[in-house]
This record gives structure tokens, C-alpha cells and sequence, in this order.
């Protein structure tokens, strides 16, 4: 019944616009493309989610702790608080830059050094292939970009991440490790200063695209904004 449906959206979306705005700059979006889009983000400027978006992120949230129990499970000393059941966390330049991450790997299986970072995602059938094939470099440098900066912020460059995938069509899983590279980390955060020193002065950062068909722009939760008239 569409009705029931038409509800539950407007519940949702009602109580995601209700929820205190962050007011960093989360490190996680470092890596996007568009430069426009990661400071209006900062700026709080509000991006249209749909219903179906906001489950797709609460589906993914749950999963991430159960991924969480079955490394635990191998063997792994994951942990995804700190002792005071607190996300693990780090604050830089005034606050200015932030971010939680999804846990900390202390000790394991002796194939691995320890500690390391975890990084977790779910991604349909064919986004998980593609990493599979290409890594998450070449096809997930937003991913790339956000643990280079938790490794670096959070002093955990000596070991490679942990990343793991979940394939949400299969429940095939993909663990890729991911070494330090100081350069890609240097110029994310060079990125941030960038961000806030143009948010600081009143200046707008350039659109990837002039044109609202790119594809980018197409799935933007800020393709209202970047293109009134
Ligand atoms: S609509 Fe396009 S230009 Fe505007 S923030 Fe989004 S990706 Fe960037």
C-alpha cells in the first residue's frame, strides 16, 4: 500500500533533517571529485536525501557490526570503541577537521602486524566486482583518500589497512590491505586546508562540471543548488 510507504519516507527524511548538522569537515569526503560539493558539506548546506538513500545507509551501519563479529570471530582483536565505548576518533586543526572510524585491529592471525586499521563498506554486485578486480585505488579513491588520512591521523601508518568489502547481492566478502602513502595522505590534507581557508574567506571552490547532465552531477544531493538559475 503506497500510502504506508509514503509515511515511513516522510518519517525518515523528517527525522535524518531533524538531527544535528555536523560542523567539520569529515575526512571521509576528502577524496571526492567534486571539490564544490565536500565544501558545501562543510558548510552545512543541507543535501536532498531520499528515504531509500537513508535506509541504504542504516542497512549499511548494521552490517558493519555484524562483518564486525565474524572478523571477531577469526581471531581478530577488532575493536570499534575505546575504553570509554567511544568510536575511535580524531580531531585536528581546531575541530575544524574530524571523523569516527569503524575500529582498530590490536592483535590477530601472526600473517598480519598489528595494530592496524579497519575500514569497512558494503557495496552492490557490481560496484564489489569491480573493486575485486581493480582494487580501491583505481576504482574507490574516495575510500583510498579517507584511510590514508584515518592511518595518518590516528598514527597507525606503520601496518596496511584492513579494508573489507561485503558484496550486499552475494554475502560474498573481499579484504584488500592497504599500505601508507604519504604523499596521497599529504595532498587530502593539503585538500582540507584548501576547503576551510576558502570557506573561511567567502569564496566558493569550482563545480566539477559546468553541465547538470555530468554524471556526477546527475546523483548530487546538490544539484538544486549548483544549478538554480
Ligand atoms: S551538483 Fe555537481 S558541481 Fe554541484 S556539488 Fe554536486 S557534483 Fe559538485
Amino acid at each position: 500500500m503506497q500510502q504506508i510507504n509514503d509515511l515511513l519516507d516522510a518519517k525518515l527524511i523528517e527525522k535524518h533533517r531533524s538531527q544535528e548538522k555536523r560542523n567539520y569537515l569529515g575526512a571521509s569526503m576528502l577524496g571526492d571529485e567534486c571539490i564544490r560539493k565536500i565544501q558545501l558539506q562543510y558548510m552545512r548546506h543541507e543535501m536532498d536525501f531520499s528515504a531509500q538513500n537513508l535506509r541504504t545507509f542504516a542497512i549499511g551501519h548494521c552490517l558493519e557490526d555484524l562483518i564486525a563479529e565474524w572478523i571477531r570471530l577469526a581471531g581478530f582483536d577488532l575493536r570499534t570503541r575505546n575504553e570509554n565505548n567511544e568510536q575511535f576518533s580524531f580531531s585536528i586543526a581546531n575541530g575544524k577537521i574530524a571523523r569516527h572510524v569503524d575500529g582498530i585491529i590490536f592483535s590477530g592471525p601472526d600473517f598480519l602486524k598489528y595494530p592496524l586499521l579497519w575500514e569497512c563498506k558494503t557495496m552492490s554486485n557490481k560496484s564489489w566486482n569491480d573493486t575485486q578486480k581493480r582494487g580501491v585505488l583505481v576504482t574507490k579513491p574516495m575510500y583510498y583518500a579517507q584511510v590514508q588520512l584515518y592511518m595518518a591521523y590516528l598514527d597507525l601508518e606503520a601496518n596496511p589497512c584492513m579494508f573489507t568489502a561485503l558484496n550486499k547481492d552475494t554475502s560474498e566478502l573481499y579484504h584488500e590491505l592497504i599500505a601508507f602513502d604519504a604523499e596521497a595522505a599529504q595532498r587530502y590534507s593539503d585538500r582540507a586546508v584548501q576547503i576551510i581557508k576558502a570557506t573561511e574567506n567567502n569564496e566558493l571552490l569550482p563545480c566539477v562540471s559546468s553541465d547538470s547532465s555530468f554524471f556526477r552531477c546527475k546523483m548530487c544531493g546538490f544539484r538544486n543548488e549548483c544549478f538554480k538559475k
